[in-house]
């Protein structure tokens, strides 16, 4: 019979459990994307489009295609369904409340529908504590997620057959945006190299802003352009726990749909509703070098360093006490990793209201810049403005004799 294997965030070939079984079971499959409206891409466009083209190319080379279609992920993958008189539908199972609800829609329309794994490492909800439905500290997650068995990874189909009277779709044309090219092929080059020359350091200079010397292969997770399974095999410990933290955040977000919207744990926080605060951080502007170097690194480039994160992150919510919630939007529509799990997780941790057992941490900015972009390299290269302020005041230019011309007085210290 026919399988429809379903993509969304697994637009891979390598370890994609979904289409093994698939290929296993059915003599024709149809390897099937919708472009859906109702899922905001943003500037992640081009990167998933860059990622479709490619696997279409890499399903053409097995004798394949992708076939690609646009409108409601449901109503199309059902048109499809009937259209080339599927037996079942395969599909990675996916956490945020959007993904869901999607696949509870396709269960209700009796298409044979089957969820894989592939899109964690270990799958959400297979780990459980005792008494528990889902792990809310990452310390016991991190041991009991090091000693689960893993699954073997799923084969690449050597050659598939899809119907041969089928219309593939088009797929439109963006222009490409951000320095990251998308699809599982730029995905394992950047894995190769970078695991040849970085991984062995990762545990000493993942933390050094202007060294840059992290993976950067967040996008390509984000789209599942690379199996997270696949990609911890190869890691080692201080990396593998980043892919841990990655999914620890995802079965947060299964046991705990509303992570984008409502606070994990509600620490009865009052949130300051200031619109000029907000759009100085956005833009770059807080006076702050080491806070407006990160926002600006994220405007110019559509993604930022873990720690600016972290530093960003806190300013926002601890010095102008602005709500999480309009930091992980503007978060979520500018980084070309931006996902639910990951980014509302991560947000909530930083504003004391998700899973951090030190809730009331403050990050101190000029501590941290001192710290982790000691010489200012990192500020300089993204503002301009402070080119020629010595090493000395780079992350504090307020202490200079006259103000830096073209920028701005810190907002909040
Ligand atoms: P590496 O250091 O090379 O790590 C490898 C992989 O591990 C990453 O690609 C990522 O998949 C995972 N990882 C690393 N750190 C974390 C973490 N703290 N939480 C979860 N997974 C992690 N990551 C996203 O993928 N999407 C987001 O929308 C996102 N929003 C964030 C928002 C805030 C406020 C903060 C503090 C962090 C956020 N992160 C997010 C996590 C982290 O900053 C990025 O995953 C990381 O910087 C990506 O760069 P990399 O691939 O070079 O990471």
């Amino acid at each position: 019979d026919t399988v429809i294997v379903l993509f969304n965030r697994d637009l891979r070939l390598h370890d994609h459990p979904a289409l093994a079984a698939a290929c296993e079971r059915a003599r024709t499959v149809v390897p099937l994307f919708v472009l859906d409206p109702a899922v905001p891409t943003g500037r992640r466009t081009s990167f998933l489009l860059d990622s479709l083209t490619d696997l279409r190319a890499g399903l053409r080379e097995k004798g394949a295609d992708l076939f690609v279609r646009h409108g409601d992920t449901v109503a199309e993958t059902v048109r499809l369904a009937r259209q080339v008189a599927a037996g079942a539908v395969f599909t990675s199972a996916d956490v945020s409340s959007l993904a869901r609800r999607r696949e509870q829609r396709l269960a209700a329309e009796r298409i044979g529908l089957r969820l894989f794994p592939g899109v964690t490492v270990v799958p959400p909800g297979q780990l459980r504590p005792a008494g528990g439905d889902h792990y809310r500290i990452f310390t016991p997650y991190w041991r009991a997620w090091t000693q689960t068995e893993r699954r073997a990874l799923a084969p690449v189909p050597a050659q598939i057959t899809v119907p041969d009277d089928l219309e593939p779709g088009k797929i439109p044309h963006a222009a490409r945006w951000g320095a990251i090219p998308g699809g599982e092929t730029h995905a394992r080059e950047r894995m190769r190299t970078w695991i040849g020359a970085h991984l062995d350091d990762y545990s000493d200079r993942h933390d050094d802003l202007a060294g840059d010397r992290t993976s950067k292969l967040s996008p390509y997770l984000r789209f599942g352009c690379l199996s997270p399974l696949e990609l911890a095999g190869h890691g080692n410990e201080p990396f593998i726990r980043q892919l841990c933290w990655r999914d620890f955040h995802h079965q947060v977000a299964f046991a705990f749909p509303e992570i984008a919207r409502a606070d994990y744990r509600p620490r009865g926080h009052r949130w300051r509703d200031d619109s000029d605060a907000t759009q100085a951080w956005a833009a770059g502007q807080t006076g702050v070098p080491i806070v407006d170097a990160g926002m600006r690194q994220l405007l110019a480039e559509g993604w930022m360093h873990n720690r600016a994160r972290m530093i960003t992150a806190s300013y926002l919510v601890k010095h102008l006490r602005v709500d999480w919630r309009a930091g992980a939007a503007h978060f979520f529509e500018l980084l070309l990793d931006g996902e639910v799990a990951n980014n509302s997780g991560n947000w909530q941790w930083i504003a004391g209201t998700g899973n951090d057992t030190r809730p009331n941490r403050t990050f101190n900015p000029i501590r941290q810049a001192k710290r982790f972009d000691p010489g200012g390299a990192y500020v300089r290269r993204y503002i301009p403005e402070l080119a020629d302020v010595p090493a000395a005041l780079i992350h504090e230019p307020w202490r200079a004799d006259r103000p830096i011309p073209g920028y701005p007085p810190p907002f909040s210290l």
